[in-house]
């Protein structure tokens, strides 16, 4: 019988406030590689951010420049049209931001230009050009330290983060790490921001597993990541 009105305005329950701005739209892309689902949590509890999910290769398909300030992909998918890289060149080529989390640094591996140039690195499937297959390791407590001083980093101390690494990726020497590790088992640079200069990238090795996405210190990284990526 309790309408949300008549809670609200029994004091039952607060008011919807308002934020100052609007949020930052963000598309998130997933599909292709499964994960736990609680890996959605990641973007709660964040009113500056209003994230949509549409899973490739839909989210590809249309001009996402209407819709989305920030594409965050999740998604692992090799193989992609021409029409749908119009689509992404001319989203990133309109200054829009992109967020490139875990798995994701696999896709469009035959895509020069964007694991070149847009992601500025690349987890290489199989062999290529002299350099060997990636690899990766499941249930790796990783020491986590942030490199330099930049907005996405506030309020991220090192830390100690149970995850999956990757090795023998290519990394552009361009890129600008902003978090690294010694473990043997990593190339070092667990996130970075690419030289890409039309649209602001950022890329996060992490985020395998529900230890990686309950970690407070993981889900602020995001977070930083999407704002930033938004020029906010
Ligand atoms: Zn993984």
């Amino acid at each position: 019988m309790f309408t949300r009105a008549a809670l609200w305005a029994a004091g039952a329950a607060p008011a919807p406030t308002t934020p100052a701005e609007p949020p930052v739209r963000v598309t998130l892309v997933t599909g292709g590689h499964s994960h736990d689902p609680g890996f959605y949590s990641v973007f709660d509890n964040n009113p500056a951010i209003r994230v949509t999910v549409n899973p490739h290769p839909v989210a590809y398909r249309g001009d996402l420049r209407k819709s989305t300030d920030v594409l965050v992909l999740y998604d692992m998918v090799q193989e992609v049209p021409e029409d749908q890289r119009r689509n992404l060149t001319q989203f990133l080529e309109s200054g829009k931001g992109l967020v490139v989390l875990h798995h994701a640094l696999m896709d469009f591996n035959s895509w020069e230009w964007w694991w070149r140039d847009v992601m500025a690195g690349r987890y290489l499937e199989k062999p290529d050009r002299g350099q060997p297959a990636s690899t990766f390791l499941h249930d790796v407590d990783i020491d986590a330290k942030p490199a330099g001083d930049h907005p996405i980093l506030r309020g991220i101390p090192p830390m100690l983060i149970h995850d999956e690494t990757y090795k023998h990726m290519w990394i552009s020497k361009d890129a600008q790490v902003l978090l690294e590790t010694t473990h043997p088992t990593s190339d070092g640079p667990l996130a970075w921001i690419s030289p890409y200069e039309k649209s602001r990238v950022v890329v996060i090795q992490l985020g395998h597993g529900p230890e990686a996405h309950r970690h407070p210190s993981y889900r602020q990284l995001v977070h930083n990541a999407i704002l930033w990526a938004a020029g906010k």
